[in-house]
C-alpha cells in the first residue's frame, strides 16, 4: 500500500514506550486513523459495532471428541465463533508425552466442525509455512502474543485477505503493538482485531498467574485507533476462577470481543489445565455477560 510518509521526519532521536503526537502522523497513520473499522466474519459476526461477539473453545484441537462436545456446548449458548489450535508455540520445549500439535489432522477436524455447526474457526498460525492449509478452513487467523513481532508472519497473514487477531505481546507497549498492526495494514488488509490478552508485571496476585489483564489497554486503544478491540481473560489470569470477573470488567471497559477457554474437564486439557471454564461456568459467564452487556447496550453474541 502506497501511503505518503515524510521520511526526513522518521527519526529517532526521541525514543519513547509511548506514543507521541508525531507518531500518529509518521509512524501509526493507518493503526490510529480514526476512520471506523469494522470487522466483518458475516451477516451477524462483526467486530467493532454494537454486539461483542466471544470466541471460546479449548487451547488445542486434541481431538475430534472434544471439538464436537465444545461445539455443542456454543450451539446450546448461541455463541457463533469457536476456537482451537492446530499449531501453538509452547513456552518450553519439551513438551508433554501426551501432547502433540494436531496439525492437519487438527485442521481437518475443524473442518469436520463446520461442515456439522455453523460455527465460524479461529485458530493460530505459527508460521508461514503453515500458512496455506490454515488459510482454507480457518475465518479468522490469530497471530499469538509470541508472534507478534514475527514481521515476516504478520506480511504473509495480511495477505491471505482473512481477518487477523493480533494479540499483543505480554511485554510490549501500546506503541509497539500498533508499530505491530501497521506492518499489517501496510500491506492492504484492514481486517484486523486488536486482542490484549495480559501483561507481565512484577505481582500477578498468585503464583500461577503469570500475566495480568491491562484493564487500561482497552480504553486506550480504543482513543487511538479505530479498530475493534478484544480481550482475553483466560490467557491473562491463567486461573478459570478470575475469568468470569475480568469478563464482566472488559465488558464494562469497552471492548468488542471476548475469547474464553473452555473444556469438558479442564484438568484433562493437555495445556494450561487451570485456565479453562467448564460447560457449567461457561454457561454461568455468558447468561451473566448478556445481562450486563444490556446495561452498556452491547449483545453477547
Ligand atoms: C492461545 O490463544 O491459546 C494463546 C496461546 O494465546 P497467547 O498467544 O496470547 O499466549
Ligand atoms: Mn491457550
Amino acid at each position: 500500500m502506497k501511503i505518503n510518509i515524510n521520511k526526513k521526519k522518521l527519526t529517532n532521536k526521541e525514543p519513547t514506550k509511548d506514543i507521541t503526537s508525531d507518531d500518529l502522523i509518521n509512524k501509526l497513520p493507518l493503526s490510529t486513523s480514526r476512520k471506523k473499522r469494522l470487522v466483518k466474519i458475516s451477516n451477524n459476526i462483526i467486530f467493532g459495532g454494537s454486539a461483542i461477539p466471544v470466541i471460546a473453545g479449548p487451547n488445542g484441537v486434541e481431538s475430534r471428541d472434544l471439538m464436537f462436545k465444545v461445539a455443542q456446548q456454543l450451539v446450546k449458548n448461541k455463541i457463533n465463533i469457536i476456537r482451537g489450535h492446530a499449531y501453538k508455540p509452547l513456552t518450553f520445549p519439551y513438551r508433554s508425552k501426551t501432547y502433540n500439535e494436531s496439525k492437519f489432522v487438527g485442521m481437518d477436524i475443524m473442518d469436520e466442525i463446520k461442515n456439522s455447526f455453523r460455527l465460524k474457526v479461529v485458530t493460530e498460525v505459527t508460521e508461514i509455512r503453515f500458512l496455506e492449509r490454515i488459510t482454507k478452513t480457518a475465518d479468522i487467523l490469530q497471530i499469538g502474543s509470541r508472534n507478534m513481532q514475527n514481521l515476516e508472519l504478520l506480511r504473509e497473514v495480511s495477505k491471505t485477505k482473512k481477518p487477523i487477531i493480533l494479540k499483543r505481546h505480554f511485554g510490549s507497549s501500546l506503541r509497539d503493538f500498533l508499530g505491530a498492526a501497521e506492518h499489517i495494514l501496510v500491506e492492504g488488509n484492514f481486517n484486523l482485531i486488536l486482542c490484549e490478552r495480559g501483561v507481565s508485571i512484577p505481582h500477578t496476585h498468585r503464583s500461577t498467574s503469570r500475566f495480568a489483564l491491562d484493564i487500561q489497554a482497552i480504553p486506550a486503544l480504543k482513543e487511538i485507533s479505530s479498530f475493534p478491540v478484544i480481550s482475553d481473560p483466560s490467557h491473562a489470569s491463567f486461573w478459570a476462577p478470575w475469568v468470569p470477573p475480568l469478563t464482566y470488567a472488559s465488558i464494562a471497559a469497552g471492548c468488542d470481543g471476548i475469547i474464553l477457554e473452555m473444556h469438558p474437564n479442564p484438568k484433562k486439557s493437555l495445556v494450561d489445565p487451570l485456565q479453562p471454564l467448564n460447560f457449567k461456568e461457561f454457561k454461568k459467564v455468558i447468561n451473566k455477560s448478556r445481562n450486563l452487556g444490556k446495561i452498556f447496550k452491547r449483545k453477547i453474541i
